[in-house]
């Protein structure tokens, strides 16, 4: 593992925590030495990532569209800002430019990304590994409902398994960086109405 994706708030949250957090991760990803890949901004939990990332001499790449430029106060100190047309070509340059994609406390975009990027694992597109960095049991209802989609049967156990979750930046980063499972052998299970009809 080499680079890592973060999806995180474009908002600081409602708790200290959710900062501290986000500097503590992005420390981590430069002790490391691994690259850190970002939506480029300069607001919320992606500033202090992206800050605390630079801060520990890591390398930062932001990924950013034009449109948002503005909105998100494109981050001038990062090592590369790749400037892109839409939030579709985002998502494609992030997933493409990392090796583990992690997701911090933010809100519906935070969630959108992971849940793409962890659906293309599921339709075979990479084989990368998805985690959750836990602050303050943000994600615990998530979490709740992703184990009773499980029992429900509506999610694999495997690939439920794909998306780690630690409350510790260097817990989390060695669960990303472990040998990943075999993967799956089918995005889809037959269900016996599908198997009559063949
Ligand atoms: P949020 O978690 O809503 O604060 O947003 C975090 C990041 O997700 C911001 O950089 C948003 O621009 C980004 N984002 C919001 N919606 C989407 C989307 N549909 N696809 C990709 N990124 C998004």
């Amino acid at each position: 593992m080499r680079s890592v994706a973060v999806f995180c708030g474009s908002r600081l949250g409602a708790r200290p925590i959710f900062r501290q957090a986000a500097e503590a991760f992005g420390h981590a990803v430069a002790r490391r030495g691994l690259t850190l890949v970002y939506g480029g901004g300069n607001v919320g939990l992606m500033g202090a990532l992206a800050d605390a990332a630079l801060a520990g001499g890591g390398e930062v790449v932001g990924v950013i569209p034009r449109f948002l430029m503005d909105r998100e106060v494109g981050h001038a100190g990062v090592s590369r800002l790749v400037l892109v047309d839409s939030m579709h070509e985002r998502k494609a340059r992030m997933a493409e430019l990392a090796d583990a994609f992690v997701a911090l406390p933010g809100g519906l975009g935070t969630l959108e990304e992971l849940f793409e990027v962890w659906t293309w694992s599921l339709l075979g597109l990479h084989a990368k590994p998805c985690g959750l960095l836990e602050v303050g049991d943000y994600f615990a209802p998530l979490v709740e409902f992703l184990d009773s989609s499980v029992r429900e049967a509506f999610v694999s156990p495997q690939h439920r398994a794909i998306l780690s979750r630690a409350g510790d930046p260097e817990e989390l980063l060695d669960l990303l960086a472990a040998p990943p499972p075999p993967p799956p052998a089918k995005w889809h299970e037959p269900g016996a109405a599908d198997l009559e009809r063949s």
